[in-house]
């Protein structure tokens, strides 16, 4: 059998063989166990990099994976054309790495070494020294070349070494690109925030400047609207003192037309100053205690003009929870509102708008009320793709809406924008050609002061029949009465009402619609009064908006109170007050009165301060009709001094003005006379001009164009002892008779006036206005004209001519009226009223009598005035 051992000599280079691969291995493991163990790498930080630190971790790796005798590390540059030596180990060994490395740059070999992705090895046959080249290279870039010498020529480097070798740089050059990546980052950051801060300073610069701009856009607004506004005022008041005085129809439309235009005017200009003052950033609100519900309805009466002159109705329909006094800006409400209702009006033919109020949310414990506001219209509605553009700046619904309606498309954009400053939201739900309902809601703060509440307790379970003439005012007429706890029955018309009465059921009150009655207000009233249990039942009078004139004359007929529609709470509480003999009827009748014709006793003596010449004379005519002297002075400068040459009661302080302004004037004249009453009269209606005037030590405020009821107010309000009593009346009379012509003192006359239905100073104002020859012819003419209407009217009367009627008898009303024969003018009226409302010639030859009778009865009276 032969044998299979090896012989002793193969059997020896086997073993040699068998350590070696052993030790190898044994070898690689360690080094595989160094390897995964090594986490000594310097990650890369968030600083800068510190490639020292991962060349000397690469080093020591090696130096236990790889040992070599001398390291190099060449990185390149960022054109990757220079490869200069960024480490070494030892350091001294750098001049011959250098010298090494730019003789295999210059023989190609350094270029072959770089594109591979293994060592590559050289040993020089003189010393027997072996130089290891390794690329520094991830997969996308080449960062760089790595040298190793090994001196000694015995240690030979093998396979294992050399992928060992790869591996760590391979790391290192992974590390080392991240460094670089987040070097930049690092670097890109910096420059990142430099640039910020550039653009930052860049913005803050054209802030400023854009806000400069706005301002001073703003300021050259509010003067444009200064410089546009006083002529206008001017326009205005002087066409306010044309209405005044004997006019014919054609005169009367042409004024009427001017007004318009006027009007229109100023809203615009207001509108432009507003939506240019929220633009610019400068809007400010308000935050103070007032009252909602008389705001609301303040501005319901307002526009119930022009309501009522198209013949629609406004209903208020304000939620009894309403608190009495919410927190927040009155101006900006009392503006969306008027905006709102006004739109709603203009967009409506027929039918009515009601202005609802509601409480969506009351939170106690914050003293915060929620509130929703309601426009609700039966006009022509918005297409759905109009309902968002409408609330943009200059936007109307369809293009047609201009030529029809006119208007600039911006109250609804001031409106939301107001909103938007409230924290509120604005909206419209509409269908196309049955109406729109506009809302907005906001949350306000509530004010704990509750002492000008209604006390309705007073009323609380009377019983009250009532018929209105219009279903939505009923309705809001019997929640009203139901929130006072007062039961309430309807009936629909004077026919159902007496129906009822005559059933003997119990009343306390009945309220009737003037608008019922066809003008039989004698014979209702007679009718109610027959009825079983209803002979002292008190009758309140419903008229229509403007009607108060009547009541004189009705009340004569045995009502006992009224009230005005739009409904209004506290009248309506008044009227139901006085009907119980809670509050006595004289004081309504009074206040009504009061409200139209404030007169001042002739020794008050007032400043009006204005530059403008026009303006001036405007105020001087208008209020020199209140009876008061009247001096003027044309800037600060004169202001001040008349003030401390003479006593005043009143001064109406012009702001803007040369030379001194108003405010300036104001404080000059406050170092001695801190008392006198200050009214500001400006045209400026930029926010914080109020509060400029107050602090100037002005008192009061009233804005240009003046008109008759403010400055009346404002006279009522700041000189309650100059109101001329009744007594008084003559003497003002003959006062401003003698002021305008100059008449001797001695001259006075006792003019014996006709107790009652004359108003002295209608007839004074036109004659001041007039001068004295024109108002004598002036007045002839109207004497010779009356006689021929009234002729006109009794054969019209006879001929049962309904037409004629109502035109003679109202234009009677008005000629009578405006020489201030205002029993006369109330008596056509109620013909005119009658024959209008029936459309039957339904009055006496009696009836004219009576007028004719009361005219020849004034006759002498006028014929004194010319004189
Ligand atoms: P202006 O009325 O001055 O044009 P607004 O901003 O107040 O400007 O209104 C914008 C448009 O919205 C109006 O032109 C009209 O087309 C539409 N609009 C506003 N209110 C109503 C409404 N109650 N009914 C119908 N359309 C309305």
């Amino acid at each position: 059998m032969e044998t299979l051992a090896a012989p002793p000599q193969e059997k020896t280079q086997v073993d040699d063989r068998l350590a070696y691969l052993e030790e190898a291995y044994r070898r690689l493991l360690s080094s595989l166990d160094i390897l995964s163990s090594i986490e000594d790498f310097p990650q890369p930080g968030r600083g800068l990099p510190d490639l020292n630190k991962v060349f000397g971790a690469t080093h020591r790796r090696l130096e236990q994976l790889v040992p070599m005798d001398k390291y190099g590390f060449f990185l390149a540059d960022d054109a990757q054309l220079d490869f200069p030596l960024a480490y070494c180990m030892p350091e001294h060994a750098g001049p011959r790495l250098d010298k090494d490395i730019s003789r295999f740059i210059d023989d190609g070999t350094f270029a072959w070494a770089l594109n591979q992705t293994r060592a590559i090895t050289f040993t020089d046959p003189a010393s027997g020294a072996q130089t290891v080249l390794h690329a520094l290279a991830t997969r996308e870039r080449v960062l760089g070349m790595f040298m190793g010498v090994i001196e000694d020529h015995t240690k030979e480097l093998n396979e294992v070494s050399l992928m060992l070798l790869s591996v760590v740089l391979l790391n290192c050059s992974y590390v080392l690109e991240t460094t670089r990546l987040n070097y930049q980052v690092a670097e890109h950051n910096a420059h990142l925030e430099e640039q910020i801060q550039k653009r930052t300073q860049e913005l803050q610069i054209a802030k400023e400047l854009a806000e400069q701009s706005a301002r001073a856009k703003s300021e050259f607004l509010s003067s444009m609207s200064h410089e546009i506004r006083t002529p206008l005022n001017g326009i205005m008041g002087m066409l306010n003192l044309l209405k005044g005085t004997a006019l014919d129809d054609t005169q009367r439309r042409y004024l009427k037309t001017a007004n318009n235009s006027s009007d229109t005017l100023l809203v615009l200009i207001n509108d432009i100053l507003d939506f240019s003052k929220i633009e610019a950033g400068r809007l400010e609100l308000e935050h103070v205690a007032f009252d909602l519900r008389t705001l609301s309805e303040d501005v319901l009466d307002l526009l119930s003009e022009r309501a009522h002159a198209k013949g629609l109705e406004l209903v208020p329909e304000i939620s009894p929870r309403l608190p009495s006094r919410i927190i927040g800006d009155p101006t900006r409400i009392r503006q969306i509102l008027i905006n709102l209702v006004g739109n709603a009006i203009k967009f409506t033919e027929t039918g009515h708008i009601t202005l609802r109020i509601a409480v969506t949310d009351q939170n106690r414990d914050e003293n915060t009320v929620d509130l929703r506001f309601e426009i609700v219209d039966t006009g022509i509605g918005i297409a759905e793709d109009a309902r968002e553009r409408i609330f943009q700046s200059f936007s109307q619904a369809d293009s047609s809406t201009t030529r029809k309606y006119g208007g600039t498309g911006l109250g609804l954009a001031i409106c939301k924008r107001l909103m938007q400053a409230m924290d509120g939201e604005i909206g419209v739900d509409s269908a196309l050609g049955r109406g729109s309902t506009f809302w907005f809601g906001a949350r306000f703060d509530i004010d704990g002061d509750t002492s000008e509440d209604l006390p309705v307790q007073d009323l609380r379970g009377t019983r009250v029949l009532y018929a209105l003439a219009h279903a939505p005012t009923a309705h809001a007429l019997l929640r009203t009465l139901n929130a006072w706890g007062m039961p309430a029955t309807a009936a629909e018309n004077s026919e159902e009402v007496l129906d009822q009465l005559a059933r003997g059921v119990a009343w306390d009150v009945l309220l009737i619609d003037a608008g019922l009655l066809n003008g039989s207000f004698g014979s209702f009233a007679k009718q109610v009064h027959q009825a079983p249990d209803a002979g002292d039942l008190p009758v309140v009078l419903a008229l229509p908006f403007g009607e108060q004139n009547q009541w004189p004359q009705l009340s004569k007929f045995g009502y006992r109170s009224f009230f005005t529609k739009p409904l209004r709470q506290d009248a309506l509480h008044r009227a139901l007050c006085i009907a119980r003999g809670l509050e006595s009827s004289q004081c309504q009748w009074d206040e009504v009165s009061q409200r139209e014709s404030v007169r001042l006793v002739p020794a008050t003596r007032l400043l009006i301060v204005d530059d403008n010449e026009t303006n001036r004379e405007v105020a001087v005519t208008v209020i020199a009709g209140f009876g008061p002297q009247v001096d003027v002075a044309c800037n600060g400068i004169e202001a001040v001094d008349a003030a401390r040459n003479a006593t005043y009661d009143l001064i109406f302080m012009d702001c803007q003005m040369p030379q001194m302004d108003g405010y300036e004037a104001t404080r000059k004249i406050r170092e001695f006379d801190p008392d006198i009453p200050i009214v500001a009269m400006t045209a400026d209606i930029l926010d914080g001009v109020r509060e400029r005037c107050r602090q100037a030590g002005m008192d009061d405020y009233i804005s240009k164009p003046v008109n008759f009821d403010a400055l009346q107010t404002m006279l009522a309000k700041w000189l309650p002892d100059r109101l001329a009593d009744d007594d008084h009346d003559e003497q003002t009379a003959t006062g401003m008779m003698q002021s305008a012509h100059h008449a001797s003192a001695t001259s006075a006359p006792e003019l014996p006036l006709p107790s009652e239905g004359f108003n002295q100073a209608t007839s004074n104002t036109l004659k001041t206005l007039m001068g004295q020859e024109k108002f004598a012819d002036f007045i002839s003419r109207f004497i010779a004209n009356t006689h021929k209407r009234l002729d006109e009217l009794a054969q019209a009367q006879a001929r049962g001519d309904a037409d004629a009627v109502h035109r003679l008898t109202h234009s009677l009303k008005g000629s009578t009226g405006n020489i201030g024969a205002m029993a006369l003018s109330q008596l056509c009226h109620e013909l005119s009223y009658g024959v209008q409302k029936t459309g039957v010639c339904d009055i006496t030859a009696a009836q004219i009598d009576i007028i004719r009778t009361t005219f020849t009865t004034l006759e002498p009276h006028l014929e004194r005035l010319k004189t």
